[in-house]
């Protein structure tokens, strides 16, 4: 925090007592996971202070009547993570609505500029995964409000209770000139209104018993840093051919109370969360409808584990989301101890994406080494506006039946491939000692008996197919202009502890890709399709 940080004096507000600004008040200390900073409260004063909607002084507060309060300060490089506002609250507060603003020096080209989140927690207190979380919305907006009957997209309609609410900023990049921010707080008195019926999705659609579904467990909307609507998400869901999607919003639970309009016998809409971490993000998948997951910490804070188990006793899956992310805290650093999946293959194949996959197949070799259980990849679209692509790619789930726990039971077993789109279709088993086993599944034989690999793929015209295992690459083989074929391989389970399938786009040159060869070029094209693997024991 700056020295100079004050409260100015708004003249609309005058007199009031309140503005007395004490900086020795300002409490610096760790009130969440992360580094955390209080600053002084923010008062809204009795009745008097209310100016009423007509002009005149009021001695109760006029229904309608409103009342600002305005901050400012200056934050430096290495502000706290999150610093909390204090706004004490009245009695019979209708609204509760804030802008805010922050300045944008230029900055040197590969300096990171301003960027400042905002969100608020209410009188339930600010504790790392308490009760009081009313809404964030990230850099996405610049004002926000919240009543009983409705709230800004982000945040949570419900009662403006009285006492001390908290606006918090989240100054995750502050440019070297540092940051000055202005918080303008509005409070509307009046009854409160109708209260919030919320419309959460059905845990089930109309599916087909035991088969596979597609469908894309990571998409944004305007409820956090999203363009599209919820029913834009929902359509294109649709469009993409896709069974069902998940909800994950930034840090909110917020668009929860909205699927249930968008959702349908054709489409099953899980609710989720992803939790945006200063050390990389993760998804919360199959959050029961409302639940909020906390996303207040760093790695070196220790606290991911404690979050984890909190979607694990939900029902939920912990997913790490697009592990290698270049972007600023994005990458991910809080290990996969408690991942039920990773997520390797985020929105277009991009160079990430490769770095994902590699750590995953490395992760399955020392799944067979420890015996511990492996981790099983996830593919999602990430898609937030126009033109990413929704789908793009997606998981194809075995699942008992179109159900929330069924298709997270089959995400977690590992029964799932992934799909550039609707229009790749694939069928992956190995077959060996008279047993069969497909993705996601175990297939024990004799250390010498012959094991056949096998996969069918349709929709990937002039494609190539790859077998890998924990040796590397073991076979590559072109399928035709057609896209269709079928490609088999020969191994035992002496040789290879698990085998898995990925078929590649060609390369930009139309040529297949160079295999297992060293070089300076790109190695392969997009990936197409990715599935899980397949173990082989010897017994
Ligand atoms: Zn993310
Ligand atoms: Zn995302």
């Amino acid at each position: 925090m700056h020295p100079e940080d004050t409260i100015p004096t708004d003249p609309a507000d005058e007199p009031c007592e309140q503005h007395a600004f004490d900086r020795r008040r300002m409490l610096l200390g760790v009130t969440a996971g992360a580094a955390a900073i209080t600053l002084a409260p923010v008062a809204f004063g009795p009745a008097a202070s209310a100016q009423a909607a007509d002009g005149t002084s009021a001695a109760a507060p006029a229904p309608g009547s409103t009342v600002t309060r305005t901050v400012s300060g200056h934050l430096d490089t290495g502000a706290a993570d999150f610093v909390y506002l204090p706004v004490e609250v009245p009695e019979g507060v209708q609204q509760f609505a804030v802008q805010y603003s922050y300045d944008k020096p230029t900055v040197q080209a590969g300096t990171p500029a301003n960027s400042c989140d905002i969100g608020v927690f209410d009188q339930r207190g600010t504790a790392l995964g308490g009760r009081g979380f009313r809404g964030w919305s990230g850099g996405f907006r610049t004002s926000f409000e919240i009543s009983n009957t409705e709230a800004t997209p982000g945040y949570l309609p419900g009662p403006v209770g009285a006492g001390t609410w908290h606006v918090v900023l989240g100054p995750y990049q502050v440019a070297p000139q540092g940051l000055d921010y202005q918080v303008q707080v509005t409070l509307t008195f009046g009854a409160p209104g109708p209260a919030f019926v919320p419309n959460y999705p059905p845990q089930r659609a109309k599916g087909r018993g035991r088969a596979w579904y597609r469908g894309d467990g990571h998409l944004h909307t305007v409820y956090s840093d999203g363009r599209r609507l919820p029913s834009e998400v929902a359509a294109g869901a649709r469009a993409a051919g896709l069974d069902f999607m998940v909800s994950t919003d930034h840090n909110t639970s917020s668009s929860h109370a909205v699927w249930g309009q968008y959702s349908g016998p054709d489409l099953l809409i899980v609710t989720g969360e992803e939790v945006t971490t200063r050390n990389g993000h993760w998804l919360a998948l199959g959050l029961p409808a409302g639940e909020w997951i906390d996303w207040r910490y760093r790695s070196r804070d220790n606290a991911f584990a404690r979050f984890a188990g909190q979607v694990h006793r939900s029902g939920g899956l912990v997913v790490p989301a697009h592990p290698y992310c270049p972007y600023i805290a994005c990458q991910w650093k809080s290990g996969y101890d408690d991942a039920d999946a990773m997520e390797v293959w985020n929105g277009p194949w991009t160079y990430d994406d490769e770095s994902a996959v590699d750590t995953w197949d490395a992760r399955l070799g020392e799944a067979v080494r420890t015996g511990r259980r492996w981790t099983p990849a996830m593919g999602n679209s990430d898609a937030h506006s126009v033109p990413q692509v929704i789908g793009l790619p997606h998981n194809v789930v075995l699942a008992d039946d179109l159900t929330t726990p069924d298709v997270l039971a089959g995400i977690k077993a590992g029964h799932s491939w992934i799909a550039e789109s609707s229009a790749v279709q694939l069928d992956f088993t190995v077959t060996g000692g008279g047993r069969q086993a497909g993705i996601g599944g175990t297939l024990t034989a004799a250390a010498d008996a012959p094991v056949d690999v096998r996969i069918d793929v349709s929709g990937v015209p002039k494609g190539t197919v790859r077998f890998i295992t924990d040796e590397g690459q073991l076979h590559q083989e072109s399928l035709p202009d057609s896209g269709t074929g079928t490609v088999v391989w020969r191994t035992t389970t002496s040789l290879a502890a698990y085998v898995r399938a990925e078929v590649r786009q060609p390369m930009a040159d139309g040529s297949p890709g160079q295999g297992n060869t060293m070089g300076p070029a790109l190695v392969w094209g997009p990936m197409a399709a990715l599935t899980n693997p397949v173990f082989l024991r010897v017994g």
